[in-house]
């Protein structure tokens, strides 16, 4: 028997499966989609088996035998394993990053599994006699004690059980976390580092295997086997961050439960309800887009339509964007069916992510709700998939793969026959021209489910304010309304807009603005340690006293940062409660549910926070939302400026008057003309999008065409210029001729990190010869282009960098 396995190993040659020689005790338990080891040239690595087969091609002496099964039962299924596959083609990929991306961060280190003895009268003789007093054994032992035919049918009846030797630290309230920036930056550490310090390097190369963002400080002591002072000396070297994570129990959220009673459901409600039921009684892959403005009722359908396909047997994944949706979402899913649902969200430590995965896997829940990658929920009865907010980018995962959730749910609900719903107050654009052409079917919620009326949005022209003296950030009308919140006791939302916005210093004489020396963008201002820093490459400064160019002391922070705004807010409202919710106050674990609890038990007056309050929230005391500054996210050189300005106007408008008080809403801009900020006052998403689709149809974006981005980045700007060139040519020689190909030019950053950045755009409306073009461009660019220090990045329907 030969075992098919994608090993271990990113790099370009290797991205195929190799053939490897089953050993004969082993051929029961071997199976597609377990894990293995396997030796590759001199040392051995994990890999995945991705299929079996009778006999090689090749010489069979020259096939080597497994060295070690990790697994006892597959962790991939022959689903997941063909969406690798896809995954891989489609996103231009390695095979490995594609298989990898479906697992949880746990699975993809090197843990070791154990058996477990749980009823030892019902082991065999001589199985007994092997354990002696063991209560437990690695799988490695038993393998190499060739009991592993035994251990499987064990397992299978219950009689051990076999675990991933993962402990969790429950009782701990604070743990040390490592951050580690990225991984080019421990490249450069690792040449950097004297050659005497060796076990400095042992730790660098250790965290260069282990990419990971985060990752507790005892897991990396425990598994690199280097001491506490090592670890020390790279972050007081600041190549990589440390901070305290404080570990919350569950939080008691009892005015975030639902009722668990399922609503009576509007007319329109339940035409959607209808209309998917339908299409999941006749086992038909159909996508609905779901288009209800904020409070409509969406969740409610989303709860019903999963509810049905419960009584089917058949499960369902939900996608959330974000950590914001969490909290109120999971407690309603929740409340509504129990222990059925593993929530799978970013709080979670990696260990607590794998117990929620397994869960799934073992069959014993029904539904997992989470974000971005919980569409790889190893399920095998797929009933419904639901994108709730399917506009959020976040769907995007932006490194390799670069897949897109809504695109992955689709593939998941071809295989199963299911429907997949999208829902949002606020399509993308692409997606209401898909259901405008019949491609997704459309269901519409206009009304609000409780029959409540949208909020009145007034837009008040900041120019104005100031030429009558108001220098303040907060206009007089949205002052008053603050006022009378107050005094009414009900709440109040200001969102600061800060997308496409930083704070930067600025000199008042000459106009410079402080640049990081890396790259070509400009520094941010941290007022809590005075200093600037770059966010794409970690370099630090101090605030000058005077300007680099010309000396002027009239330099300075420029700009509105959440803590400006909230000491503003004092000096208008002194007696106000205000609770600040940005990255700075929602970095630790489980403080973002915190804070909103308190919000919705009403612990504060005014919740005051960046784009991460938008979405989601639904209280019913909210009767004012405030927007701070409307228009920054206008000036993103991005061809999606408008669309994403209009989404987040419309869903914070949306968080006010969701019960039985009327909601306002005030937007402060200085361009009140701007038809994405014009059209937000009626949140009328349909003549947004017909004005959206011409400009975009006059540009040539997309949807009207798609589009893909390919970038070359290298240390020295002629090298970075000629492959951009090179590339460039390479593609334009075999593409068809509707294919219009931009570039290449340099990047929006055109300096990150000292690497000069060139891209190339291919537009086009339909190319056969994508993806064979791209393969044979990146084959090129791993086998010669790479040596060469160049690194190239293929994007396809990039979110946003333009
Ligand atoms: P959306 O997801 O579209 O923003 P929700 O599903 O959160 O809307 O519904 C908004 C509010 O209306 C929630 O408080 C929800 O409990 C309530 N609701 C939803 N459907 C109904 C219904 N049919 N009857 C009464 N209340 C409803
Ligand atoms: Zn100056
Ligand atoms: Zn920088």
């Amino acid at each position: 028997m030969i075992a098919e396995v994608i090993v271990d190993v990113a790099a370009y040659p290797i991205d195929r499966p190799f053939d490897y020689v089953v050993p004969i005790d082993w051929e029961h338990v071997m199976e597609p989609g377990l894990r293995v080891k396997v030796p590759f040239g001199p040392r051995k690595v994990a890999g995945y088996v991705t299929g079996i087969k009778g006999e090689s091609q090749l010489d069979q002496n020259k096939i080597k035998p497994l060295a070690e099964i990790i697994d006892l039962e597959p962790v991939l299924s022959a689903e997941l394993l063909a969406l690798s596959k896809w995954l891989a083609t489609e996103t231009i990929a390695y095979e490995i990053d594609a298989l990898q991306v479906m697992l949880p961060a746990a699975m993809r280190a090197k843990y070791e599994k154990i058996m477990t003895v749980i009823k030892p009268d019902e082991l065999d003789e001589s199985f007994r006699a092997f354990l002696g007093n063991r209560k437990q054994i690695t799988l490695k032992a038993l393998q190499d004690a060739n009991l592993l035919n035994e251990v499987k049918k064990y397992n299978k009846l219950g009689i051990v059980e076999i675990d991933t030797a993962i402990k969790q630290k429950t009782k701990m309230k604070k743990v040390r976390m490592i951050h580690v920036p990225d991984t080019r930056q421990l490249e450069m550490a690792l040449e950097e580092v004297h050659p005497n310090a060796k076990k400095q390097q042992e730790l660098l190369r250790w965290l260069l295997q282990h990419p990971t963002e985060t990752i507790e400080a005892s897991k990396i002591l425990d598994e690199s086997g280097v001491t506490a002072t090592v670890l020390k000396s790279l972050v007081d070297k600041e190549i990589v961050e440390q901070s305290q994570v404080e570990v919350y129990r569950e939080l008691e959220t009892p005015k975030m439960q639902d009722s668990g009673k399922p609503e009576q459901l509007t007319d329109e409600q339940q035409v959607a309800l209808s209309a998917i039921e339908q299409s999941s009684d006749n086992n038909i892959q159909e996508t609905f887009l779901l288009h209800g403005i904020t409070g409509s009722g969406k969740t409610e359908v989303y709860l019903q339509a999963i509810d049905h396909v419960l009584k089917q047997g058949k499960e369902a994944i939900v996608l959330v964007p974000e950590i914001a949706l969490t909290p109120q979402m999971t407690a309603r899913f929740k409340g509504r069916f129990g222990e059925l649902v593993a929530v799978l969200h970013s709080g979670l430590s990696a260990g607590e992510k794998y117990d929620e995965w397994r869960r799934i896997h073992r069959g014993e829940v029904k539904v997992a709700i989470g974000a971005r990658s919980a569409v790889f929920a190893p399920f095998t009865n797929l009933g419904l998939l639901i994108l709730d907010e399917e506009h959020e980018t976040t769907y995007k995962q932006e490194e390799s793969p670069r897949y897109h959730a809504r695109d992955v749910a689709i593939w998941r609900a071809e295989y199963y026959q299911c429907p997949v719903i999208l829902g949002s107050a606020t399509p993308s654009l692409e997606s209401y021209a898909r259901a405008s052409k019949g491609v997704y079917s459309l269901l519409t919620l206009s009304k609000r489910a409780k029959n409540q009326s949208l909020p009145s949005v007034e837009v008040v022209d900041m120019r104005e304010e100031l030429k009558v003296g108001n220098r303040s950030m907060f206009s007089v009308a949205l002052a008053e309304g603050i006022r009378e919140r107050l005094a009414r006791k009900e709440q109040i939302v200001l969102l600061l807009n800060k997308r496409g916005f930083s704070s930067f210093v600025l000199c008042r004489d000459c106009g410079t603005v402080v640049e990081c020396p890396n790259c070509d963008i400009s520094l941010t201002y941290h007022r809590a340690s005075e200093s600037l820093k770059c966010h794409y490459c970690g370099h630090e400064e101090r605030v000058p006293s005077e300007c680099p160019e010309c000396t002027s002391e009239h330099i300075r922070f420029f700009g509105t940062g959440t803590q400006k705004a909230q000491e503003e807010l004092y000096k208008l409202v002194p007696e106000a409660r205000v609770i600040r919710m940005d990255i700075d106050t929602t970095n630790t674990k489980g403080a973002h549910e915190r804070l909103l609890y308190d919000f919705g038990e009403g612990k504060a007056d005014i919740l005051l926070g960046t784009q991460m309050i938008a979405k989601g929230l639904d209280f019913p005391r909210i009767t004012l939302v405030g927007v701070l500054a409307a228009d920054t996210s206008l000036h993103l050189a991005d061809f999606r400026a408008a669309e994403k300005t209009f989404q987040l106007l419309t869903q914070v408008s949306g968080r006010a008057g969701r019960d039985q008080l009327p909601g306002e809403v005030v937007i402060q801009t200085y361009d009140p003309e701007h038809y994405a900020i014009e059209l937000s006052k009626t949140q009328d998403f349909v003549p947004f999008y017909e004005m959206e689709m011409d400009r975009r149809r006059q540009l040539g974006y997309p949807p009207y065409y798609y589009v893909t981005v390919v970038q070359f980045s290298h240390e020295d700007v002629l090298k970075a210029a000629d492959y951009a060139h090179k590339g460039t040519e390479f593609m334009a020689e075999r593409l068809s001729q509707g294919t219009v190909i931009i570039g290449p030019t340099a990047a929006a950053i055109s300096r990150l990190n000292n690497r000069y950045r060139y891209q190339c755009l291919i537009k086009y409306k339909r190319e056969p010869a994508l993806i064979p073009v791209l393969q044979q461009l990146l084959k090129h660019y791993k086998t010669s282009w790479a040596k060469d220090g160049l690194v190239m990045s293929i994007n396809r329907e990039p979110t946003s960098i333009f």
